[in-house]
């Protein structure tokens, strides 16, 4: 094949779906900018609304103001709304701030409440409660703070599961995060399952449906693919899952990245398809960002930089069109 023929070799972008923004993150993204509208501008976020960078700066854009802590709102702010974000907050949140007089609106999705309900439920039945999930994310400091401290004990692996001692002869339930890898899950579920035959499972499966069809549509993908890629934040855990699983699914490059000005061309270097899906926070116009930066020819050998790999400066995003 000649150069001038490889140059027009076309590029084939397959995109999931489902994929980007689900039905809690938007409905979450609506409450805050209702609040705006209602209340004018400053509305207090605690935490981002939703694990999305490009989200957050629009609404700080229109006057949201975004702080972790709701001690971080001035004195003589506490008349004006405080959202707390979709990922839910422990029970003490929204007593802190009744304690400080304060006017919330609470953009928890509805399916991180009903789990933070079944929590409640395993509670007064008097079962001893396990969670599957990921140490230190917002929504898991939520569902364990529905609970008195040291009821619920954190489970985030298969060794996790293999090495839990109870802590008393009650009853086991088990409940999960939302945002999982469903294959990660049903495996410490199996584990779970073997050693405590009796232990409660949900009702209904915690995984969301958003989480697992967007994971479904990338196995499907992942293996027909040369490169995929996941527009999202590093610390969206549904995003960082998708990526997982096409990596798991065959795809030889897998990334997670924000923007199109993220994109590290030599990862897509020769590639003749593309498998393009994005978190359930990220817009789709990311999405279009990403296939508007493919379809300059960014990929194309006659834009590839001429410099040596080993010679590019550490900052260089391949978007020279050299
Ligand atoms: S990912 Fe699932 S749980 Fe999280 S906001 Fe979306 S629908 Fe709700």
């Amino acid at each position: 094949m000649t150069e001038s023929n490889q140059e027009k070799t076309p590029l084939a972008i397959h995109l999931c779906a489902p994929r980007g923004f689900c039905a809690g993150v938007d409905r979450a993204i609506q409450i805050v900018e209702l609040a705006l509208e209602k209340y004018g501008s400053p509305v207090y976020v605690r935490h981002e609304i939703v694990h999305n960078k490009f989200v957050v700066d629009g609404l700080k854009a229109k006057g949201a103001v975004f702080v972790e802590e709701l001690e971080e709102i001035p004195a003589g702010h506490t008349d004006r709304p405080v959202i707390f974000s979709a990922h839910g907050v422990p029970k003490s949140v929204p007593e802190d701030a009744q304690s400080r007089k304060m006017f919330y609106l609470d953009a928890t999705c509805p399916l991180v409440s009903k789990v933070h309900k079944e929590a409640e439920i395993h509670f007064r039945r008097d079962r001893e409660i396990l969670l599957i999930g990921h140490a230190g994310h917002p929504e898991v400091i939520g569902t364990m703070g529905q609970l008195p401290d040291g009821t619920v004990s954190l489970i985030e692996t298969e060794d996790d599961a293999r090495a839990f001692t109870p802590k008393t002869d009650r009853p086991l339930a088990y409940i999960t995060q939302t945002t999982l890898s469903v294959d990660d899950t049903a495996g410490i579920v199996a584990v779970l399952q073997d050693r405590f035959p009796q232990i409660v499972a949900p009702h209904k499966e915690d995984i969301c449906y958003a989480t697992t069809n967007r994971q479904e549509a990338v196995k499907h993908v992942a293996p027909k693919v040369d490169a995929m890629i996941v527009v999202g934040a590093p610390n969206s855990s549904n995003s960082q899952r998708l990526r997982e699983v096409a990596e798991r699914a065959g795809c030889r490059t897998a990334v997670l990245i924000q923007r199109a000005s993220d994109i590290d061309w030599h990862d897509f270097e020769g590639i003749t398809s593309l498998g393009l899906t994005a978190g359930a926070s990220a817009p789709e116009t990311l999405v279009e960002e990403i296939i508007a930066a493919f379809a300059t020819g960014s990929t194309s050998t006659s834009r590839r930089c001429v410099l040596p790999k080993k010679r590019f400066p550490s900052t260089c995003r391949g978007s020279c069109a050299r």
